[in-house]
């Protein structure tokens, strides 16, 4: 891979595209820094190798143009902390004004540019646009994870303008090879743990690493679906009913392949989706009317956490239950105790999706597992055997 670890950026305008898209408070505050923490590496290889590092990113969904609340200016205070300089910032990403701006730069510098997503042209991946940014630059980096599956123009288009100096950021190629360890010659057994609201979404994932695990645990809203296919009453709990039948064909296919597929046996029901409903537990397949299951119970978390202690390579996506309400969080929290135990017994674990990353640090497993990825779609596309256009633009 061209990494940029391996060449020199001095004197270089560097452009680099970072996975900037932090969640704001109504303050404009970032409340979790995350993805900007992770981008530090490349963006300090830029400034101590004495080169000029152009930062684009988009933040947020803006519908037409510009929008104060998905302004990337919101992020330059806490980014100028986190380097101890003063970052600059540029108006626009692209233009006269942007290039201007970028001029003036000295060596070590950083610039911060306009979200990019305030032109409609990002998305579509427009060649022009593309072309435009790539004036801006001497050297391409990637290094937003989070966006890798998006053929977008700063993404993927933008390499073409590029070809002999586009590089992997440091995050970018350490996503990719913690996603290669767990695929590429795992050590076994090898679980995953797929969780979340459905199915939908999901459900390549779980084919695809059906020809790679042994043993595949489901937990979440999606489990439900699971037990219905099982013909088991499932109250009010929440149910994808076009997706009973593939549910059904997924736990023949399981037996197909040799994989073990652990479903929930017992859950964790509630009255009302609120955190002071009446609560009560029961099989999965025996939910009374008028109640949902929003955890797994006590059964499961014992079968699942057996099966995950005795794992070599474990990979996470997605919560077991409604870990942001307490009474709930339960399963969430003690699946991700296992695998912190088993992280600690030398498995390797692999943590992805907002949610369940989200859970890993309410819960303060962050240093316990062996790594947590930055891309929750880009991940499972990649689990799923998918090429990343993001990856793909880059590759020699
Ligand atoms: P996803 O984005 O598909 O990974 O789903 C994550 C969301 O699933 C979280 O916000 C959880 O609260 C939610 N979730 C997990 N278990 C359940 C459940 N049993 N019923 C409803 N929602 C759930």
């Amino acid at each position: 891979m061209n990494n940029i670890s391996d060449i020199s950026l001095k004197g270089k305008k560097v452009l680099i595209r970072v996975d900037f898209n932090v969640p704001l408070d109504k303050h404009f505050n970032i409340t979790d820094d995350s993805r900007i923490q992770a981008a530090l590496p490349t963006i300090k290889k830029v400034i101590s190798d004495g080169g000029k590092a152009i930062i684009m990113s988009h933040l947020g969904r803006p519908k037409n143009g510009f929008e104060e609340k998905f302004s990337l200016k919101h992020t330059l205070k806490h980014l100028s902390n986190l380097l101890e300089i003063e970052v600059g910032f540029s108006l626009d990403c692209i233009g006269k004004k942007t290039l201007k701006d970028i001029s003036k730069m000295e060596n070590g510098d950083v610039l911060v540019l306009e979200n990019l997503r305030f032109y409609s042209q990002e998305k579509t991946g427009d060649n022009d646009f593309a072309k435009q940014l790539s004036k801006l630059g001497d050297v391409y980096v990637n290094d937003a994870f989070g966006t890798a599956h998006r053929a977008h123009a700063s993404t993927s288009t933008i390499a073409n303008y590029f070809p002999k100096n586009k590089y992997f950021g440091l995050l970018l190629n350490n996503e990719i090879n913690n996603l290669e360890t767990a695929l590429k010659n795992p050590q076994r057994p090898f679980t995953a743990i797929i969780g979340g609201a459905k199915i939908t979404g999901k459900i390549d994932v779980i084919t695809s690493l059906y020809d790679k695990v042994d043993n595949l645990i489901i937990g979440g809203g999606m489990a439900y679906t699971f037990a219905k296919a099982m013909g088991g009453c499932i109250g009010d709990s929440l149910v994808e009913n076009d997706k009973v039948a593939l549910a059904k064909s997924l736990i023949t296919q399981a037996k197909a392949k040799g994989v073990q597929l652990l479903l929930p046996s017992d859950s964790i029901n509630a009255n009302e989706f609120n955190n002071n409903a009446i609560i009560q537990h029961s099989e999965i397949t025996n939910i009374p009317d008028g109640f949902m299951g929003l955890d797994i119970g006590n059964d499961s978390i014992t079968r699942f956490s057996k099966v995950i202690l005795d794992s070599k390579t474990i990979i996470w996506n997605g919560p077991m239950g409604v870990f942001e309400m307490d009474n709930f969080l339960n399963g969430t929290k003690k699946i991700g105790d296992a695998i912190c135990k088993a992280t600690k017994n030398g498995a390797f674990s692999l943590v992805g999706g907002g949610d369940s990353v989200a859970a890993v640090k309410q819960f303060g497993f962050t240093e316990k597992v062996s790594y947590i990825s930055t891309g929750g779609g880009a991940m499972l596309e990649y689990l799923e055997g998918k090429k990343l256009p993001g990856v793909i633009a880059i590759q020699d």
